[in-house]
Formats: structure tokens, sequence, C-alpha cells
């Protein structure tokens, strides 16, 4: 058998370390046997032994699963696909509508304005860190052109492979972020305002709804803020926290 060469196995590393950050990892999991076999590339490599962790593998399957997808006509516009981000074992997972201009660009979700809110929601008021403790993706993977609703179609074609992300990571809670993910979601239309706070079932996931982050910019009111922060509340008692 044909050994390597160094610059092989580096461009080999680099690609699947590109690989892992489309399928949301923020860092590599030293727990799993990822080091201990692979000492002869031979034989072993950094895929075979990230597949002994199922949940975590499972979400790589579901990334390798949905490709350089064109299963809708969102793909014609994107720069990237936007797959999710953060611990592919989190106990919460945030789900907004779909990228905008700025994940578009980065290929990661919540990186704008809302983003940033989004962020301090989490470490500010909940005392969570974003990448270790949450994960968040997006019910349609790819931009939809000038920020609109994504459609029907779009949606139908999008939302199995985030079906298949939450049973990948299996959080105990799922908070759906403003009007449009939880209508879609729940399969109907939501006011948010009035049903904000209140708990769903999704897919067998109990599921919080809450604003959009960058709904709360827009409005950025004590009641607004007084509102998210209850939600919130209510979403670390039920993790426990
Ligand atoms: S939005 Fe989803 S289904 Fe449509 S092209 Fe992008 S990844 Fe595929």
């Amino acid at each position: 058998m044909q050994i390597p060469d160094r610059n092989s196995l580096l461009r080999e590393l680099k690609n699947h370390l590109f690989f892992l950050k489309d399928a949301g990892y923020s860092e590599i999991p030293c727990e799993s046997d990822l080091f201990t076999e692979s000492v002869s590339p031979l034989n072993s490599s950094p895929v075979k032994s990230m597949t002994d962790n199922k949940k975590a593998n499972s979400l790589i399957e579901v990334r390798e699963e949905l490709g350089d997808c064109t299963r809708c006509k969102l793909s014609q516009g994107r720069k990237n696909i936007v797959f999710g981000s953060g611990n592919p074992k989190a106990d919460l997972v945030f789900v907004g509508e779909g990228p905008g201009a700025d994940e578009d660009e980065q290929g990661l979700p919540f990186v704008g304005r809302a983003g940033k809110k989004l962020t301090e929601i989490i470490e500010k008021g909940m005392l969570l860190d974003r990448e270790k403790d949450t994960y968040i993706c997006n019910i349609v993977k790819c931009r939809p052109p000038g920020n609109r609703d994504p459609e029907k179609e779009e949606i139908a074609a999008c939302n199995p492979f985030l079906i298949q992300q939450l049973k990948a990571i299996q959080p105990r809670v799922v908070v759906a972020l403003g009007k449009p993910a939880a209508s879609t979601l729940l399969g109907r239309n939501v006011p948010i305002t009035k049903e904000r706070g209140t708990w769903h079932d999704y897919e067998g996931f109990k599921l919080m709804l809450t604003l959009h982050p960058a709904y709360l910019l827009r409005a950025y009111t004590i009641e607004n803020r007084k509102a998210v922060q209850s939600d919130m509340k209510k979403v670390l008692k039920e993790l426990g926290r």
C-alpha cells in the first residue's frame, strides 16, 4: 500500500476541517478517539474515528446528504449554504427562518446585527456560552433573495434537513425565533406577540416560541426585552439551569 505523503495528508486534513466547519462544528471533539486511533494513517482516519460518536456523526451525515444542494431555487442566488453552528450535542437549539446577507457571506448562522443580539441574549441574559451550550440553525439553509420570506416549496425542500439535524442533536429544548420560524414549525399562522413564551411540540421536541432578535432590535422596548427575558427564563428552567 502506498503511504500518503505529508502534503496529501495535510490537504486531506484541511478538507476534513472545512467539512466539519460546514457541519456546524466549532471545535474538534477531543474526547473522541480521533487522536488515539489516528496514530497510523494507514489503518485509521479522522473520518472513521468521528463515526464512533453517534450523535455527532449523524449530524455529519445530514450535512453529507445535503451536499451541494440544489433541491430548491434558493440555491441559485446563494454564496454559501448556512447549515448551522455550535455544539452538535447541545441541549438547546435556536431555529431562525433563513440566512441573511452576512450569514450567506460567511456561511454561518446569525452573525449579523441580529446574530450579535442573539449572542447577547444567550451569553449575557442566559449566562450560557453560544458555541458550547447551543446549536443555531435555520429552516432554510440558503438566503432568500432580498431577505424575503422563504416560499412553501423552498421550506418543503429544506425542512426535512432541519428535522434530521434535530434528531441528530437530540436537544432538550428548541426555540423558534420569530413569527416565520414559529409559523413554519407549527404549520399555522402564529401571532408571535400573543403566543411567545408558550410551549409546543415539534417532532417530539419541546418547542418554545419567542421574538426574533431582529424584531427586538427594531422594537427595542422594555416590554419586548422583558418578554424575551421571561421566555428564556422558562427555557433555562426546563433545562434545569
Ligand atoms: S434552501 Fe435548502 S433545499 Fe433549498 S437549495 Fe438551499 S439547502 Fe437545498
